[in-house]
């Protein structure tokens, strides 16, 4: 679907493959690498994102960092720490992962992307519920790209590494289009 001058996509496949200007890191706050797609696009990206990382001081929960691609074919990493759900906190993590895509789409704008790719964020090992998430993301790029009409980035994809993740939001970005052209 379109919003302002933006094409949003939601996409099967391993994101370390991704050739957008940019790719999104579904990070924890050290920087430092982890399991699940960090573990990936660090062993993809090799020890040299590792020491450029070690050099950041960390990063906040819902914040963003960016930082070359080094081996990846995109050129820059943008790092965010999504929030490790809480069902005591629904509030508060709903805010923070929409910070996540807020700020990473901002950091994107800001370095001349014109195209981002996104995991799945906190519905990994943070255990977010999928389709809650799913709605944050649908909602916060129609949020940035209508109050953007103009922005640099030309096209913002969901890369979904299995079949549920994928549906899941195939749906918000469908129930998005419904609302949009009501
Ligand atoms: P978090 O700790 O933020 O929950 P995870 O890496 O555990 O992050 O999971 C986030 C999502 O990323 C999950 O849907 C997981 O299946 C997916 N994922 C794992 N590896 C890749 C990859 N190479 N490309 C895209 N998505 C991936």
């Amino acid at each position: 679907m379109q919003i302002g001058g933006t094409e949003l996509t939601v996409e099967r496949g391993d994101i370390t493959k991704s050739t957008t200007d940019a790719i999104v890191n579904a990070a924890n706050c050290t920087l430092l690498g982890g399991g699940g797609v960090d573990g990936a696009i660090h062993r993809a990206a090799g020890m040299k994102l590792y020491l450029y990382c070690a050099k950041l001081g960390g990063c906040k929960t819902g914040e963003a960092k960016i930082t070359p691609g080094f081996n990846l074919p995109a050129k820059y990493i943008i790092h965010t720490p999504g929030p490790v759900w809480n069902a005591k906190r629904e509030e508060e993590c709903d805010a923070l992962l929409h910070n996540s895509y807020f700020n990473s789409l901002r950091l994107a704008e800001e370095n001349d992307c014109q195209s981002i790719a996104f995991p799945s964020i906190s519905t990994g090992i943070y255990r977010f519920p999928l389709d809650r998430a799913a709605e944050i993301v649908a909602k916060t790029f129609a949020e940035y790209f209508q109050a953007n009409p103009g922005s640099v980035i030309k096209r913002a994809t969901m890369v979904c590494f299995d079949d549920k993740t994928y549906a899941a939001y195939e749906r918000a970005f469908a129930a998005l289009e419904a609302r949009e052209t009501e």
